[in-house]
């Protein structure tokens, strides 16, 4: 069996630097399978619209035509193991965790029967961009590192920065609902260059709390006649 450069690469990392869970801390996994396990696994949501109905996709279907999104991929809660484990992601340099992470996406997204009747060669990753000089400051885009760990588990996918953030926002941490969508309200801009036409658009995000972030993104995406715009996080809450 040929060896690639990857896996040399993976190989003289781990020895350096042997991956311990984030959440944890038991040596062996960046995100060991005890804490896996403690994920509480969700069939429906409450619609990130209306409030008022439950759906796979957190978005129920009368409020489908009420914004651009068709719906949003949710693989969990931002439960302790999440918190922890996104906290180092964006937070502690840790862009080791995109691939345990895309690991944790990728078996939900299998599993969902609307992104498995998906044409992959007509879908497109399109991560949820950073400003500037946030990108600058953490040294990478977490949702860019996630969703390009995704290819090699989604054969057939690919990825493109197709919005960009065009004014720095508010942390949303602090701000309420209305707050929060106030605070998005055009931060985001197409790029002229990239194709979406007639394709399906995936937005790639880490968290969605309100979904404010990922209904401007989806409004920015709008201008590029994508077929239909889904998002896929790795947690809600
Ligand atoms: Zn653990
Ligand atoms: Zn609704």
């Amino acid at each position: 069996m040929a060896i690639s450069l990857a896996q040399v690469k993976d190989t003289i990392l781990d020895f350096f630097f042997p991956p311990f869970c984030v959440s944890c801390r038991q040596n062996g996994e960046w995100i060991c399978a005890d804490c896996l396990s403690k994920r509480r696994q969700e069939s429906t949501w409450q619609c990130l619209v209306c409030d008022q109905t439950q759906d796979r996709h957190a978005i129920c279907p009368a409020c489908q035509h009420k914004q651009p999104l068709k719906g949003i991929f949710i693989s969990g809660h931002f439960d302790e193991v999440m918190q922890r484990t996104v906290h180092a992601f964006k937070y502690q340099s840790s862009s080791v965790l995109a691939k345990p992470l895309a690991h944790i996406l990728a078996d939900h997204l299998m599993s969902d029967p609307a992104f498995a009747a998906l044409d992959r060669a007509l879908t497109v990753l399109v991560p949820v961009p950073l400003h500037k000089s946030k990108q600058h400051l953490r040294g990478y885009n977490q949702s860019e590192l996630l969703a390009k760990a995704l290819l090699p588990l989604l054969p057939g996918l690919t990825v493109a920065n197709a919005i960009t953030r065009t004014r720095a926002t508010a942390s949303q941490m602090e701000l309420d609902r209305h707050d929060r969508l106030q605070n998005m309200k055009a931060a985001f801009a197409l790029v002229p260059t990239v194709d979406l036409k007639e394709k399906t658009v995936i937005l790639i995000d880490d968290v969605a709390t309100t979904g404010s972030t990922l209904f401007e993104c989806a409004k920015a995406l709008q201008p590029a006649s994508p077929k239909t715009i889904w998002a896929a996080v790795l947690a809600h809450g």
